[in-house]
């Protein structure tokens, strides 16, 4: 009954663990959940207020389909203030959630035939929504040495005649790398010679540690605004995961073509979430500096303990809620899968064993590694490591 198209679509396997991390909690078992890719604070009060008031009153219409004004004035504010990058408001489109923005960029930019550079480890989405627009993700694998990170060198050698376009995600879901200014310039020169799309997913360049300066590719030169197209929203900046706002900023053209998809489709995002969104980005700031602290703390923490683990080494991440640590050293004391994989049962081993949910490495095309979120407590954040090291002992 299913078509080829949807058959090639896999579940999301950061959704599959949590689910099976659900079911045992569910049993009374005590899980140290390092699965979840959303912060584990509340949304802040004034965000939920302007929402509440947007209700109170009667903001429950349909809306512009491509968002409101007002949220479309914040966004441009916002990315003239952070990023000194001008936009309009045809050049923005508000989805509902960053991921819908990016499956319906897709749809309007890429078609069969287009090979699109996914630099690996990437985001577990990037892949189907690619393949759902019938272009083809061409993975191509990074040096850990360069805190897997794409280099001009690699980008080139996959190049053909056929590469429309190149994503970046910096702060990277599931590493944590940060691009620096002189890596984006660097890369910058091929994608001009080649006139590459870029997207670039933005979406966590608020959770940024050690004072540095968050860039984009746009912002380094005129030529190349005018071929990325930048991801952003509120999910992850402003814990707001379950509201679904994100936008995407880009050729107006681009824009229009993705506003009409969106009127024949889902039409606007929520009314009520527009209005939470827009207080988010223009109200007050003070809790993402609060946030962000905590995590630059708990990535110490849990780089300091993972170090302690003998044969396991990992990326210093420079931003967002992850790290990615290698576990290769203990594949050789557990059996593959089907596929050939070792991180995925090494993840379910600690699942069962330490009741510890990670996300194995090979969602995210990296089979060596295993991806932690530390959107938990510092407590938890000590308990679960304990029982990992505990375990692997015992694979010893
Ligand atoms: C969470 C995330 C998104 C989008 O999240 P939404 O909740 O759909 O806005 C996009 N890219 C990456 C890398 C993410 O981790």
């Amino acid at each position: 009954m299913l078509t080829a198209r949807i058959k090639q679509i896999k579940p999301s396997p950061t959704l599959a663990i949590d689910t099976k991390a659900k079911a045992m909690l569910a049993q009374g078992i005590d899980i140290v959940n390092f699965g979840i890719g959303e912060p584990d604070f509340d949304t802040p009060e004034n965000i939920k207020e302007a929402a509440i008031k947007a209700i109170r009153d009667g903001f429950t219409r349909y809306t512009p389909v491509g968002g409101i004004p007002e949220l479309k004035e914040a966004i441009v504010q916002k990315f003239k203030r952070d990023n000194s990058l001008a936009y309009k408001h045809e050049e923005i489109i508000v989805g509902c959630g960053g991921k819908h923005a990016l499956y319906n960029l897709f749809q309007v930019l890429f078609e069969k035939g287009h090979e699109v550079i996914v630099p690996t480890p990437y985001w577990v989405s990037y892949p189907p929504m690619l393949q759902l627009a019938d272009a083809t993700p061409v993975i191509v694998p990074t040096p850990e040495a360069n805190g897997f990170k794409l280099t001009p060198e690699v980008l080139k050698a996959h190049l053909t005649p056929r590469t429309k376009g190149l994503i970046l995600n910096s702060p990277s879901n599931p590493t944590g790398s940060v691009y620096s200014r002189e890596e984006l310039a660097a890369l910058a020169e091929v994608i001009l010679a080649h006139k590459l799309l870029v997207v670039s997913d933005d979406i966590y360049e608020k959770i940024l540690f050690d004072g540095q300066q968050f860039v984009n590719l746009a912002q380094l030169d005129p030529e190349l605004k005018k071929l990325t197209f930048i991801l952003n929203g509120v999910s992850k900046t402003y814990a707001m995961t379950g509201w679904r706002i994100g936008y995407l900023a880009g050729d107006a053209t681009v824009i229009k073509a993705m506003t009409n998809l969106q009127s024949q489709s889902t039409s606007n995002p929520t009314s009520i979430a527009q209005k939470a969104a827009a207080e988010a980005i223009s109200g007050p700031q003070d809790t993402v500096d609060r946030m962000v602290t905590e995590f630059a703390w708990r990535r110490d923490d849990i780089l300091a303990r993972l170090a302690k683990i003998p044969g396991v080494e990992c990326v210093k991440p420079g931003g967002a809620f992850y790290v990615f640590p290698n576990f290769a050293h203990y594949y050789q004391k557990i059996k593959a899968d089907k596929e050939g994989s070792y991180s995925d049962p090494l993840a379910n081993y600690l699942l069962e064993e330490a009741h510890v949910a990670l996300v194995a490495g090979i969602g995210f095309g990296e089979d060596k590694c295993i991806r932690f979120s530390y959107a938990t407590s510092r407590e938890r954040i000590a308990t679960g490591l304990e029982r990992i090291q505990g375990a692997l002992d015992k694979l010893a």
